[in-house]
């Protein structure tokens, strides 16, 4: 649950940084976010950037996590995904791609994660998402694919990976996989 705060808008090396931060410092469960000062916070997860911002959000979704299930993991597993999706919404700092992170990989629930390179090599692949919203891109996959965890998790890795070598902002088509299946190229 942690990963999907720090993710946001930060690069994976960075957050891996302020992970490794977090659990030589011993903040790395929810008591101990709770119970930690908002700036000593921040301060150990600085280098993933938004850092103020992300303390408090880290801290709200540590007291979400206790108000709701007692920090027990297995309760929260077991709840039902869509009523764990709108609870988490309501937590500060958690939007739609954040609460379907947290509920793919914290939560092992068949959720397609959507991000801005999953958007990106869609749109630049050619396929007409109906819609420009996070639920269309989502309603997308979900229409093509089996319903499957693991096939869900390997996909999203697998775009975030093409994302970052090739269709970054500035694309690198000629050596891409998907040169011979895009619009664009
Ligand atoms: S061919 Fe280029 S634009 Fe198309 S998916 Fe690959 S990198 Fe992106």
């Amino acid at each position: 649950m942690v990963g999907a705060i720090l993710t946001q808008s930060a690069a994976w090396t960075n957050v891996e940084k302020a992970i490794h931060n977090l659990k030589t410092a011993g903040m790395l469960n929810p008591a101990s976010l709770r119970s930690f000062a908002l700036e000593e916070l921040a301060g150990v997860i600085h280098s993933c950037g938004y850092y103020n911002m992300k303390a408090r959000k880290l801290k709200a979704l540590a007291e979400w996590f206790s108000f709701e299930f007692s920090d027990n993991l297995e309760d929260l597993q077991q709840a039902d995904p869509a009523v764990l999706r709108t609870s988490l919404l309501g937590v500060y700092g958690v939007g739609e791609e954040t609460a379907d992170s947290i509920l793919l990989y914290a939560c092992e629930k068949p959720v397609f994660v959507i991000d801005a390179y999953t958007r990106r090599i869609v749109d630049r692949l050619g396929f007409r998402v109906r819609g420009t919203k996070y639920s269309d891109y989502q309603s997308f996959f979900l229409a093509g694919l089996k319903t499957d965890i693991h096939l869900f998790n390997e996909y999203h890795a697998l775009l975030v990976a093409l994302g970052k070598t090739n269709c970054k902002k500035k694309p690198l088509c000629r050596t891409c996989c998907l040169a011979d299946l895009c619009e664009k190229n």
